[in-house]
């Protein structure tokens, strides 16, 4: 999937954020025009992008950006940031259900197995910039946006202004921010957040486990357990929709049926709880040695986690997995979770029964994936599950 396309730029300051159109007759001043032939120009659009190696000379010097390699994966609608680099960056998608706004690189926690690793700069006011303009030009039938990090609490006050521009430009969207919720442990912080009386806000918040060291050895951040539970109780003081997400690897494994009972005992009022296969980027390729460990070798304690929070009633999911890596009782629990633009399948895949219900691989781990995955023809394939290597 192509996020990104580069070329010349002339009279972009500093950036321009619109609306992709390939109509001609479709103009007005928050849109980007797409055009093949420089010579083209209509006047009252934001800006030009094309492929044409020739920079339009015209009257009306409208901001363009020429001689891109190609534009081809924009579509009519699609929300870009052409910057006075001459990069064009997708900001929003029209045909798609995984649109994820970054907040900021930079974190609080430093996670063994974090699939983007944080990056101390100073981002925060120009991506708020950039997304101020951006929200606005989403359609407002867009159904879930996330928001993702880093950690977006960073962002202090522009969190929560982000966080009203959405509510009053997409009132109907699901809203999905994915935090550790420490920073939800000075309860002023909790309390603000309910200000926005946005009830399709959620808060995906992880927790590794059911005592404190492990949980602060996993996130490699002192204290940051007892942060993450104080933080949890003071959301559901406000009533805060919680989701509880916990990554499966070789640290988690161990403790994870003593986590679901802590999370069943002392977190109640978690919406749902959402186990997850680990994504082979970011730092666990560096630490494959102390996070790896085949799901079809933790079946036994996947199995006692999500049967026990499922037998009392909590709304369990499983992300990120294959359906021929886990027993067959647990499938009504998996989902086809990995976003569109980094999911894959491998090419024995495509005999299995079960392609079109399977959540398929990360892209990143078609190189490192269960040995158990075979395709499942006739729903045989628990019987065909390797013991070893
Ligand atoms: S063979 Fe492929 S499609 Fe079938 S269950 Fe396994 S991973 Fe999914």
């Amino acid at each position: 999937m192509i996020f990104r396309a580069k070329g010349k730029a002339i009279g972009i300051d500093d950036f321009v954020v619109g609306k992709i159109t390939r109509d001609p007759y479709n103009q007005n001043n928050k849109l980007i025009y797409i055009t093949s032939i420089a010579g083209l120009l209509p006047t009252g659009t934001l800006a030009t992008i094309t492929t044409d190696h020739q920079k339009t000379i015209s009257q009306h010097i409208t901001p363009q950006v020429y001689g891109c390699n190609s534009l081809d994966h924009l579509e009519e609608g699609d929300v870009v940031m052409a910057d006075s680099n001459g990069v064009i960056r997708t900001l929003y998608r029209v045909n798609s259900y995984h649109n994820t706004i970054l907040s900021t690189e930079r974190c609080n926690s430093n996670c063994l197995m974090c699939s983007q690793p944080p990056r101390d700069k100073d981002d925060i006011p120009a991506l708020y910039e950039i997304y101020k303009r951006a929200i606005p030009l989403i359609p407002k039938d867009c159904m879930e946006l996330t928001i993702s990090g880093g950690e977006p609490t960073l962002m202090g006050e522009l969190f929560f202004s982000l966080l009203e521009l959405i509510t009053i430009e997409l009132p109907d969207t699901e809203i999905h921010i994915l935090t550790n919720g420490r920073t939800f442990a000075w309860n002023h912080m909790a309390q603000r957040l309910a200000k926005i009386q946005n009830h399709r806000i959620m808060l995906g918040i992880p927790l590794y486990s059911d005592y404190a060291d492990s949980h602060d050895y996993i996130v490699q951040a002192k204290d940051a357990f007892n942060q993450t539970i104080l933080g949890l109780h003071n959301l559901a003081r406000y009533g805060i929709r919680i989701e509880i997400r916990v990554v499966l690897h070789k640290a988690s494994i161990p403790r994870l049926a003593k986590l679901s009972a802590y999370i069943y005992k002392n977190l109640p009022f978690s919406e749902h709880i959402t186990f997850m296969g680990l994504e082979f980027t970011g730092y666990t390729p560096f630490n494959i040695e102390k996070l790896w460990i085949d799901p079809v070798d933790y079946t036994t304690e996947l199995t006692k986690a999500v049967e026990y929070l499922s037998y009392r009633n909590m709304n369990v999911s499983i992300y990120n997995t294959q359906l021929c890596t886990i027993p067959e009782k647990l499938w009504a629990h998996c989902r086809k979770s990995i976003s569109d633009w980094k999911n894959e399948y491998l090419p024995e895949c495509q005999a299995c029964e079960k392609l079109n219900d399977c959540g398929g691989l990360f892209t990143w781990n078609l190189k490192k994936h269960s040995r158990a995955i075979a395709p499942i023809i006739n729903q045989k394939i628990n019987e065909t599950l390797p013991e070893t290597c």
